[in-house]
């Protein structure tokens, strides 16, 4: 038995299972390598014995993507910082992490060399890994998702190879957002730039003002570095999230901005035990839930703060949750969001959780959600003890018939045969993957109905 055998952790459960409960597996092997040359070893090792490999990272996919019956690795100990280089001409750095770097360790790293994140999503506890190879995003019509702001990687292939890739590389450009079927990243280089505040604004109002006031060069998500919207079910109420980029505040002010870094929505609504309790009582008594979402919307308050852009743009979420998000044509949006709440209005639906709408720039990423067009993102949520197929299959019509894709760490039903024709580059996207792992060692059943 190999060293790396040996410390693969014997008490780890036999079954693995996501954060959102909604795919599960048991592994034939775990491996918790402590460097790329033991990963290296791993992953060659049990190619050749046959089996599949597939790397985890935070497991916060909703989807089954990093599921394997072969060898499943954590790269929690191939997480560490390896190298800054400064860009003078922009004030942006070059920084190089260990693939499985969880976000929230990476933007503290980022924090004491003054640097940040171009953008980030709404939590940190995803890998730097995982959350490229699905495409996270976070918003700001100028702005790409995570996946954008990468400049090189490391990929570990079927023969324990390490391909050192950038930009104009097909591995590199199938690897950044490839759900790990090129091969296993063991490093990432992203472009991140000097650090900044956001200044918050957070704004109750009735959701028809809301999607009056988004369009044109003067409507709020041009005009906006970061907004987001969201709304409940049925009540006409929403609530804009502005975020405006500005010079850090001198330290002492950091500290208190720090304090006040509390937004309604993370502290007050979505990770609180007062809306636990919410989505308790929406599941024992369904009638209930129109009131309740009435009573949550009426909560919103408007407020503004200042923080690191990095406390701003993460919260907890510790209300289990099931999530759908499709990527729409952006000048659909306001059709999309009217017909999913005619829909809960129509159906009754028992849906006490409130839908949220983000926006980012085309880009050119190969498998991106945004790639090539610009970008609205619409997602529904569910909470975890409660149905939610007849929702997301009724959002999912809506979605699909507005040219959605669907995100693809969040639940869907589509197949290769309806993606491709949404993707001008899936074709060379798998000519790569087959170039580098004809036996299909890194590809398990989810990734083989998303990508043929
Ligand atoms: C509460 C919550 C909030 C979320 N918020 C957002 C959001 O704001 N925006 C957004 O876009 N998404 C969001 N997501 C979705 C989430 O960001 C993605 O699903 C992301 O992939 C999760 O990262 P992870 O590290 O948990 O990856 P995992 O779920 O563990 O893995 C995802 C995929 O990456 C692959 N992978 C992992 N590590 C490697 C590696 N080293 N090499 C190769 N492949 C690898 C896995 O095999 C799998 O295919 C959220 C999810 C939850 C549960």
């Amino acid at each position: 038995m190999s060293d790396v055998a040996h410390r693969a952790p014997t008490s780890q459960p036999l079954i693995w299972s996501n954060w959102a409960r909604t795919a599960t597996c048991s592994p034939a092997g775990r491996a918790r390598p402590r460097s790329e040359a033991e990963l290296a070893e791993v992953v060659a090792r049990a190619a050749a014995d046959g089996r599949s490999v597939r790397a985890v990272g935070g497991g916060h996919s909703f989807t089954p993507a990093a599921t394997t019956s072969g060898m499943l690795l954590s790269l929690d100990h191939v997480s560490g910082l390896e190298r800054v280089e400064r860009l003078p001409e922009t004030g942006n750095a070059l920084v190089t992490v260990g693939a499985g770097v969880r976000l929230h360790q990476l933007n503290r790293m980022l924090a004491a060399r003054g640097l940040a994140m171009r953008n980030l999503g709404d939590i940190d506890r995803q890998s730097i890994a995982g959350a490229i190879s699905t495409g996270t995003h976070g918003t700001g019509a100028r702005l790409g998702g995570l996946a954008t702001q990468v400049r090189g990687l490391r990929v570990i292939g079927v023969d324990g190879t390490v391909h050192d890739v950038g930009p104009g590389d097909p591995l590199f450009e199938a690897s950044r957002l490839g759900l790990g079927t090129t091969g296993v990243l063991s490093a990432v280089t992203l472009e991140v730039v000097p650090a900044y505040d956001l200044v918050a604004e957070e704004r109750p109002v009735p959701l028809a003002e809301a999607l009056e006031s988004l369009d044109g060069p003067d409507g709020v998500v041009a005009t906006s570095d970061h907004f987001e919207l969201y709304f409940f079910p049925v009540t006409g109420r929403a609530l804009t999230l502005r975020n405006t980029r500005v010079e850090p505040a001198p330290a002492g002010r950091v500290a208190r901005a720090r304090r006040a870094a509390r937004s309604f929505l993370d502290e007050e609504l979505l990770s609180n035990g007062a809306f636990e309790m919410v989505n308790r009582l929406a599941t024992a008594f369904g009638g209930l839930t129109p009131r309740l979402n009435a009573v949550s919307a009426r909560g919103l308050s408007a407020r503004t703060y200042q923080a690191p852009s990095y406390q701003v743009f993460c919260t907890r979420r510790r209300v289990r949750f099931r999530e759908m998000e499709y990527a729409i044509p952006r000048e659909r949006v306001r059709d999309v969001i009217t017909e999913v709440d005619d829909w809960l209005r129509a159906s009754g639906e028992n849906v006490p959780f409130p839908i949220e709408v983000r926006f980012a720039a085309p880009d050119d990423v190969w498998l991106s959600t945004a790639h090539g067009r610009e970008t609205a993102y619409v997602a529904v949520h569910q909470y975890w003890r409660l149905p939610y197929t007849r929702y997301f299959e009724a959002a999912e019509r809506i979605f699909v018939t507005a040219g959605g894709r669907p995100h693809w760490g969040k639940l869907h039903t589509r197949d290769a045969g309806d993606l491709a024709p949404l993707y001008p580059r899936f074709d060379d996207a798998a000519r790569v993957r087959l170039e580098h792992d004809p036996e299909g060692v890194f590809h398990n059943r989810y990734t083989r109905k998303v990508l043929g």
